[in-house]
């Protein structure tokens, strides 16, 4: 932590937490983020929540907790190489996520369709939300008090309006300045680890075949590669030959192009970056092979019929849950009629069904509309 570049966010440039602390005695201050965040209820349920496959399909898919975990890996390499601070970065990569519903993209989509006429729902506000409002754990505050620089990592994108309502931590949006490198990097690493561990858990799952793949060119240069290296490898052994090659030369690439664009930009301090375009990124080369590989996972993985059937069905039990409390607030446990009073009833319902994991809320679906439950 000694060798932090001048542009990197350090705990004395920091911007600080909304509720004045102590300095911890051992730990950074960025330390302290992350061990609050792994302490979370919202952390913990992320073991149970899914990206693309649904939480009971199988032990072996990624769930929204491995898939964080890979994130804060990667993007730890990457800062620590660049010299920025690996702290913060792995406190924003596990965080991330916490906001997401059960389902996937397809819960998401379903409870902003609930939430249209009611402010909307979006994972990203709602990751910010848990961490700055909804865990309750500390006597003198709501949320885990994090530092400035975590909280605006979390906040990867925000429309105009929700900018305003945000004050400081919206600005950015409204002024067009760019985040710490440290939240660049974690937007990144979030491509990376997403777009390779679909690959893997789609041919594990067998919704995609390696024939198919190999029309992707990331994936059949680097399959060449592990072929030259490794002649006859039985499948799952070539497959990961394949991904780790990829994921390496990803990696690889974005710390060459990130570097030489800070070397062009020169930064001097922490303000030089925000004010600079983007400085944590692919080549163009490398960025038109991800679009690539983006597309194909996009058709061959998320839209597969087998993948729509589930996102379906889990739609169906979002706007099933939300209409149920909505029709009768009394149904909701009594900490979310709370949340009712204070803030509205939809957004306490928002809440409620977001902190769920997927097993949850079909068991809590089943218990509202299956007489035979209860
Ligand atoms: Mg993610």
């Amino acid at each position: 932590m000694d060798d932090l570049a001048p542009y990197a966010v350090a705990d004395t440039a920091s911007r600080g937490r909304a509720v004045v602390e102590p300095r911890p005695k051992v730990r950074s201050e960025f330390q302290r983020d992350r061990d609050r965040i792994v302490h979370s209820t919202a952390f913990r349920r992320l073991e149970y929540k899914t990206q693309v496959f649904v939480n009971h399909e199988g032990d072996l898919f990624r769930t929204r907790l491995t898939h964080s975990i890979e994130v804060a890996q990667i993007a730890r390499s990457i800062a620590r190489a660049l010299y920025l601070n690996d702290d913060l970065v792995e406190a924003i990569a596990l965080a991330h996520d916490l906001g997401h519903t059960p389902f996937g993209h397809a819960g998401q989509d379903a409870l902003n369709e609930c939430m249209q006429t009611h402010g909307g729902f979006e994972h990203n506000l709602q990751s910010l939300r848990i961490v700055d409002r909804l865990e309750e754990r500390y006597g003198a505050f709501d949320g885990l008090n994090l530092m400035f620089e975590t909280r605006e990592g979390i906040l990867k994108h925000c429309s105009p309006a929700r900018a305003r309502e945000l004050g400081e931590l919206g600005r950015r949006f409204l002024d067009g300045r760019r985040p710490s490198l440290e939240a660049q990097i974690c937007n990144l690493a979030d491509e990376i680890a997403y777009n390779n561990h679909d690959v893997d858990d789609g041919l594990r799952s067998g919704l995609l075949t390696i024939e198919q793949l190999e029309s992707v060119t990331l994936f059949a240069r680097h399959a060449a590669e592990a072929d030259t290296e490794f002649p006859h490898l039985p499948g799952r052994r070539r497959v990961h030959e394949t991904i780790r090659r990829m994921i390496d030369a990803q990696v690889t690439d974005l710390l060459a192009e990130s570097a030489r664009r800070i070397a062009a930009a020169a930064p001097a301090s922490l303000a030089d970056v925000h004010a600079a375009p983007a400085m944590i990124a692919f080549t163009d080369s490398m960025q038109a092979e991800n679009r690539a590989l983006k597309g194909f996972l996009r058709e061959h993985l998320y839209q597969h019929y087998q993948v729509l059937r589930m996102t379906t069905k889990a739609r169906r039990t979002i706007h099933d849950l939300f209409n149920a409390f909505v029709a009768d607030p009394r149904l909701l446990p009594p900490q979310y009629q709370d949340m009712a009073a204070k803030e509205s009833l939809e957004r306490a319902t928002a809440d409620y069904i977001a902190g769920m994991t997927d097993r949850y809320a079909i068991r809590e679906h089943r218990r509202l509309y299956s007489v035979s439950e209860n």
